[in-house]
């Protein structure tokens, strides 16, 4: 259906429907992959609005549409990695310009601010921004963006996505959310006065552990120009059978998220009731310090949550690491099965120990993705891995 016409309808029709289309010349209910990198034209600059497929696909222009339509936005543009979608945003940015970024996030994020972008002159400064109040501290004339990510990997803090966007319009810098973790079914922080959204569609959009993609998603045109200029000069666009993947994990997304949460409350009470487990770090908690804003900012809490054990070496780590036999051993999250992770020496390993330690995020801590599986099956994976 058009974009338009889903705009007053419910979030389930909306994630089947969004940027679904038949398809003009045959009919075909699902939008084709289009695997082509130019079109005929019928006469110099005669065309039918698709010249050459680094600035134009249609599989991924209904991906788009897509993207914008399950975020509550007006545009979407897809990437080829979630990496690449952040990069893009970078780009708007001269050197001098000034980035208040969370000091809890995706170490990819990090990785690429410090290690790639620091050096052109663009200035990164990292606060918690759990407290709002920190962000207005960190702000000079030159701050340009605000980046955030909540709840944040692997930690699971909060951060308060209106407080920000308040602070953000006062003093005229871009917030982009990256909104990965949530998904647009728990949150859409352009409702809550984000500028831009970010997501690495490789996890929940895609659902499927199949697919490597990012997104960014945003109201106003300008900005909307500005990206997509960067976009199709950089090149960092997905082809068009991954656009087809994500499309079709979007039309699921409602239904595996359901799933996602309901097995995230069993397990975290489990773990938490466990004798051998310390912490277990997890918004849907009532005395979670920022349970009240994730409730009022998310429709759930979904499938993430990360755990200490009492024993802190990271020989009791490794050895519930290599013995869970459901939850797999791997780096990413948002698939429908579960997955098991060590942040230190796996996802978060970009980040230097002490900066790490100093975050919160210990040497121990364990990050689970949990899938769509039994719940039982699930716990009794767990119950035998930890001991
Ligand atoms: C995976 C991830 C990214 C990076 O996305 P890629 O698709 O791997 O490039 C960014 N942010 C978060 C929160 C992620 O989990």
């Amino acid at each position: 259906m058009s974009k338009a016409s889903l705009d007053n309808k419910k979030i389930a029709t909306r994630m089947i429907h969004a940027g679904a289309e038949p398809d003009p010349s045959t009919g075909a209910i699902m939008t084709p992959i289009f695997q082509t990198s130019t079109y005929v034209q019928s006469a110099p600059g005669q065309h039918k609005g698709y010249e050459y497929a680094r600035s134009q696909n249609p599989t991924r222009a209904a991906l788009e549409t897509a993207l914008a339509v399950i975020e509550n936005g007006k545009f979407g543009l897809a990437f080829s990695s979630g990496v690449a979608a952040t990069d893009t945003v970078i780009k708007l940015l001269v050197p001098g310009d000034e980035v208040i970024a969370a000091n809890d996030m995706y170490g990819g994020t990090y990785r690429l601010f410090t290690k790639v972008y620091e050096k052109f002159g663009i200035k990164f400064i990292y606060v918690d921004t759990t407290n709002p109040e920190n962000v207005t501290k960190a702000l000079t004339e030159k701050s340009k963006l605000i980046w955030i990510e909540t709840p944040t990997n692997p930690l699971m803090n909060i951060t308060d996505i209106e407080a920000i966007a308040a602070i953000s319009k006062k003093a005229g810098t871009i917030l982009c959310v990256d909104n990965t973790f949530a998904s647009p079914y728990l949150q859409n922080p352009l409702d809550l006065g984000a500028d831009i959204v970010m997501h690495s569609s490789t996890k929940y959009l895609g659902g499927h552990s199949d697919v490597i993609q990012g997104a960014l998603i945003m109201n106003d045109e300008g900005l909307k120009d500005q990206l997509y200029f960067i976009q199709k000069s950089c090149g960092a666009v997905p082809g068009p059978f991954d656009c087809f993947l994500v499309l079709r994990g979007i039309k699921t997304l409602h239904v595996r998220m359901k799933a996602h949460c309901e097995n995230g409350i069993v397990i975290a009470n489990y773990l938490r009731n466990h004798p051998k487990v310390e912490k277990v770090f997890w918004c849907g908690f009532e005395d979670h310090h920022n349970h009240e804003i994730a409730k009022k900012q998310m429709r759930g809490f979904g499938g993430m949550l990360s755990f200490t054990l009492k024993d802190s070496s990271i020989e009791a780590a490794t050895k519930v690491l290599s013995s869970t036999k459901l939850f797999s051993l791997a780096e990413s999250l948002g698939g429908v099965e579960s997955l098991i992770n060590h942040p230190a020496s796996m996802t978060h390993a970009s980040i230097p120990r002490e900066e790490r330690i100093k975050n919160g995020l210990s040497d121990g801590l364990i990050r689970l993705s949990i899938g769509i599986e039994d719940a039982e099956d699930l716990v009794e994976d767990l119950k035998q891995a930890i001991g």
